[in-house]
């Protein structure tokens, strides 16, 4: 009889800046899992709308670029490395101008529909904590483990900006959070796989909690379902 592994997936959700990758990244290391960050694919794609002087916001230019898109994911030393037409662009799309410019790809359905079969092969291959937006209402409604993660908008900025701070650059606190606040604005106001959460998904409010809390908080919640 030809079984299936049955592999468990854990979506985890939330706005900009809730600490979703440091904590999934890190409850994967601890669990076995791969971790794939979706924000980073829908960045490249902002990305490489910027490098060809494409407006993000003009759907039917991004679109026409899809074609020539190619995003892949390779695995080093156990981190995520994302690679566009064949360049490492990890490091480039984390600037304030990709993090926009992947916020206004994202609602594009042509730009979802180009990612959705991309995310769903790690799961239907591998173990995976997968974080984003939609990861548990559209990309996989079926996850053994769905969790919310979210804080109020000045803590998320508040650790932007002393991450971006940490890697000497200097952030200004109020355009980090109208940024941030923009970004709610239209990850949740639009049409096509808007961010909210899943019925069934674990409410975690990091506003109060420490990096390692949270981080125990989401990987206890991902162990009651091992
Ligand atoms: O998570 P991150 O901040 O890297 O995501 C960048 C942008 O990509 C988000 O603001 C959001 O608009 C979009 N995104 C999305 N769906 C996902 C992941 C990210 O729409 N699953």
């Amino acid at each position: 009889m030809n079984e299936k592994k049955q592999f468990i997936a854990a979506a985890i959700d939330g706005p900009a800046g809730a600490g979703k990758s440091t904590i999934a990244r890190t409850a994967a290391k601890e669990l076995g899992f791969i971790y794939i960050d979706t924000g980073a694919m829908y960045r490249s794609i902002g990305l490489a709308c910027l490098n060809k002087g494409i407006d993000p916001g003009n759907a039917g230019a991004v679109e026409a670029l899809l074609p020539d898109i190619a995003i892949s994911i390779v695995f080093k030393d156990g981190e995520q490395h994302i690679i566009l037409n064949g360049n490492d662009v990890s490091d480039d799309i984390r600037t304030e101008s990709v993090s926009m410019a992947a916020s206004r790809v994202s609602a594009v359905p042509a730009v979802r529909a180009f990612l959705l079969e991309l995310q769903r092969g790690f799961a239907r291959e591998n173990n995976v904590i997968m974080d984003g937006r939609d990861i548990g209402t559209v990309v996989l409604p079926d996850a053994q483990v769905k969790i919310f993660l979210t804080a109020s908008p000045e803590s998320r900025a508040r650790r932007r900006t002393d991450q971006l701070a940490e890697k000497g650059i200097q952030a200004d606190y109020q355009a980090v959070l109208d940024d941030i606040i923009k970004r709610d604005y239209n990850d949740t106001h639009r049409e096509t796989a808007p961010l909210k959460a899943a019925d069934d998904a674990v409410l975690v409010d990091t506003t109060e909690l420490t990096l390692p809390e949270s981080i125990d908080a989401v990987t206890s919640i991902i162990k009651e379902k091992l």
